[in-house]
């Protein structure tokens, strides 16, 4: 029990709703990836757009779409009376039933797939969706190893945690998952030498080609790939490096998921980040923008040729939520109102005319970046002590104040900006507009002056 809400003598301080929040939060909630004693979260009164307000009532654009999953932006009505209606209509039905929610959805999600992926199978969120899509590639190849990317992140259970290529798997690797990791192109801070990004391309492609002929190609049962490596850095692949992907898949037996956890839904300016690549994977895993966090909801979109496995046969496979109805009911709404609004393009153009170009001339100004890099609203500032060397403004796996007083200086001033270790992803709604764009950014430009002078 809080101190405030005992009773008591009458002249106890007043303390604000948000103390309290604040107070209980720090005695019972436990949050995730964070040393629990020095955590300080902020509390969050309301939310609207693309912009928050804390228990002091100050508002901050968002700048991070929280772990970039608003692309619709917060409280979008449409989407809330969807979920109101179906809350009062059928709160919840098991997943063995079809509901109209969930097959609308389905449908929906079906209908931004590539041609021949017809099929969704729903989870609560992105792991889940990861641990899914294996599962299916395990038993339609009857094969077992996995491969997946360095620089990746596929989620946060037992198994995905291990195909993830970050320092996050490090500590909870128990080597169980039969993960095979390759390195993926990424010219900035290539693996491989390479001075363009054809032949970053050509060389990444003969390393996975080598990988799994010496690991033995008999072995994998599926190759595992963020479209657009996200938390990981932002690292848009070379044209070509998805195509050959699929190639070296199609060569071996391999079944291609592509992870859009994180790409997909219009955050790169396109439906799905596939839609850039002109590459049709085998299953494409899915979650956040879906329906913008609202409830949660991930899944799996399956093409024909996995799909017909389970025609006869059992799927050994399932969720007690799967598609759930309130989940399923704001997807629609998101989906439509994202057609409705033209919610993608607006990602594409502000990416195109006003983010991109206003990130680049950040980095014009600013020693301390090293490296813009992404498209639509999905970017990522590298920052540097040194553009020369590339030496990051922070450690691999960790942070420093560099990065702790460039993210305070921002968010001082009303701009929340997401960090992983030495970068910062740029990642608003999709929905901003071009003057919230030059809002954050004159934010930020003040905000990179604090990075600047750590270089
Ligand atoms: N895959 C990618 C690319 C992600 O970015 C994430 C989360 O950030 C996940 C999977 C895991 O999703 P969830 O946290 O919903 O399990």
């Amino acid at each position: 029990m809080h101190p405030s809400t005992r009773g008591g003598p009458v002249a106890a301080p007043v303390i604000s709703t948000a103390q309290v929040t604040y107070d209980t939060d720090r005695a019972h909630v436990f949050h995730s990836w964070s040393a629990q004693k020095s955590l300080r979260p902020m509390v969050i009164e309301r939310s609207e757009g693309c912009r928050l307000w804390d228990g002091d009532g100050r508002s901050y654009l968002d700048f991070t779409s929280q772990l970039v999953f608003t692309n619709i932006g917060h409280q979008h009505p449409r989407v809330v009376a969807a979920i109101q209606e179906q809350a009062a209509k059928l709160c919840t039905i098991a997943p063995a039933h079809a509901n109209d929610a969930r097959a609308e959805a389905a449908r929906l999600v079906a209908e931004v797939a590539p041609d021949g992926m017809d099929k969704v199978f729903f989870t609560n969120g992105g792991a889940d969706a990861n641990e899914h899509a294996v599962r299916m590639a395990r038993l339609h190849t009857g094969r077992y190893k996995v491969l997946s990317a360095f620089r990746s992140y596929h989620g946060a259970t037992a198994e995905t945690i291990n195909f993830s290529g970050d320092h996050r798997r490090w500590i909870n690797d128990y080597g169980s998952a039969g993960a095979v990791h390759f390195h993926a192109p990424f010219l900035y801070r290539s693996e491989f030498h390479s001075e363009t990004e054809q032949q970053e391309c050509e060389r990444a492609l003969e390393h996975l080609d080598s990988l799994i002929r010496f690991e033995g190609p008999q072995a994998f049962a599926a190759l595992l790939i963020e479209t657009i490596p996200g938390t990981s850095g932002i690292m848009p692949p070379p044209p070509g490096y998805l195509a050959g992907v699929r190639e070296i898949c199609d060569r071996y037996g391999i079944v291609m998921i592509c992870d859009e956890v994180m790409a997909g839904f219009g955050r790169t300016g396109a439906w799905l980040a596939v839609d850039h690549y002109d590459v049709t994977p085998d299953l494409i895993t899915f979650a956040k923008g879906v329906n913008s966090g609202y409830v949660p909801l991930g899944g799996v979109i399956i093409g024909e040729r996995i799909a017909s496995t389970f025609d006869d046969r059992v799927y050994q496979g399932g969720l007690t939520y799967s598609g759930h109805p309130l989940a399923c009911a704001a997807a629609v709404a998101t989906i439509e109102t994202m057609r409705d609004e033209g919610i993608v393009e607006n990602a594409a153009a502000i990416g195109r005319d006003v983010l991109g170009p206003g990130l680049r001339a950040l980095a014009d100004k600013h020693p301390s970046v090293g490296d813009v890099r992404g498209l639509g609203v999905f970017w990522a500032l590298d920052l540097v002590r040194d553009r020369e060397t590339k030496e990051p403004l922070a450690p691999y796996g960790g942070t420093s104040p560099a990065i702790g007083e460039t993210l305070a200086a921002a968010k001082d001033n009303g701009l929340l900006v997401f960090n992983q270790y030495h970068r910062l992803h740029i990642v608003p709604p999709c929905i901003i507009t071009p003057d919230e764009v030059r809002e954050g950014l004159a934010i930020l430009d003040a905000a990179l002056d604090v990075a600047d002078s750590h270089t």
